[in-house]
């Protein structure tokens, strides 16, 4: 299957021609964040001015008499109290969207020539928490759902698939050990939902799509998987496609778009990462669904930024 998946970005010579240095990233935060004009991030107030003397910064008139409330652009956000440059940070996040497969601390580490692994591997991991929320809207039109298992051993890796892998008599549904499951959804032409969960079950599967699917979804594929034999209970346009009987796709139910997705995902961690531990993986799942999610959108730095 192939994954054209385009993602409008920003080059290098344009990246550079913007961001020449810490004043202009600044001011390009101080826009994303306030672009209404700055106000104060204790009160919220308008009522603030700037200090002509620190530039970025600001003074709030109406935060309590006597306590002069000062505040820089990088307050609140994960740019704060770090003895990296703005312009280092931005590069990053820049560096991370534009890697369809993702960008390792190692890699990091090595290109920013920073002089610890842990300070890369921290900011990676601040940018992916930040790119992690965002504006949520359930699913319409036709939507696909499906799981799939992440990490593990390496020659367990063909076993992916799930369903033909080892079942863990545990209770944990369809996967071989070690593997963390992902329970994903995608509209087709628009936006990927992906969650982590501990326990694949039914249960787990209908929290997942009463919190991401919007129940006037026009069709709802699955794969007919026995946990999925239920949900035409909720959502009456759910159609399946047995695998196993060698059925692909039906008119227009197939889930080869969440597919898509989830290859995405294994190669990036398995190509990339090399290897993700369960306690990480929502924080890499989120940045895979980031990037699919702003893949047509034209400022996806600066929604990254806005996340900051
Ligand atoms: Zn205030």
């Amino acid at each position: 299957m192939t994954n054209k998946i385009k993602i409008q970005q920003m080059s290098i010579p344009q990246f550079e021609a913007m961001f020449p240095d810490d004043d202009a990233c600044k001011a390009f935060l101080v826009q994303t964040r306030w672009p209404n004009g700055v106000c104060c991030p204790r009160c919220a107030s308008v009522n603030v001015y700037a200090l002509k003397t620190m530039p970025f910064k600001w003074e709030c008139m109406d935060c309590a008499d006597g306590t002069s409330y000062r505040f820089s652009v990088l307050v609140g956000t994960i740019f704060e109290n770090t003895n990296k440059g703005l312009r280092q940070w931005f590069r990053i996040i820049h560096t991370m969207l534009t890697s369809k497969k993702g960008v390792s601390a190692h890699q990091i580490y090595r290109t920013m020539g920073f002089g610890s692994y842990r300070t890369a591997w921290s900011i990676c991991h601040k940018i992916r928490t930040a790119l992690m929320d965002g504006e949520f809207q359930k699913l319409m039109g036709i939507v696909e759902m499906d799981q799939t298992f992440v990490g593990g051993k390496a020659k367990n890796r063909h076993k992916d698939k799930r369903g033909d892998g080892p079942g863990t008599g545990g209770g944990t549904g369809r996967g071989p050990t070690g593997k963390t499951a992902v329970i994903g959804a995608v509209q087709r032409k628009g936006n990927v939902v992906a969650r982590v969960v501990e326990r694949l079950d039914g249960p787990a599967i209908h929290n997942f799509l009463r919190a991401s699917v919007s129940d006037k979804v026009s069709l709802l594929c699955t794969d007919a998987w026995k946990a999925h034999r239920n949900i035409g209970n909720e959502f009456p346009h759910h159609a399946m496609v047995n695998h196993r009987a060698g059925q692909y796709v039906i008119g227009a139910v197939h889930t080869n778009t969440i597919e898509g997705f989830w290859s995405l995902v294994k190669r990036g961690v398995i190509g990339t990462y090399h290897k993700v531990s369960a306690k990480y993986l929502p924080l890499y799942v989120a940045e895979f669904q980031f990037r699919y999610n702003n893949r047509l959108n034209a400022d996806i730095f600066g929604a990254a930024v806005a996340g900051c």
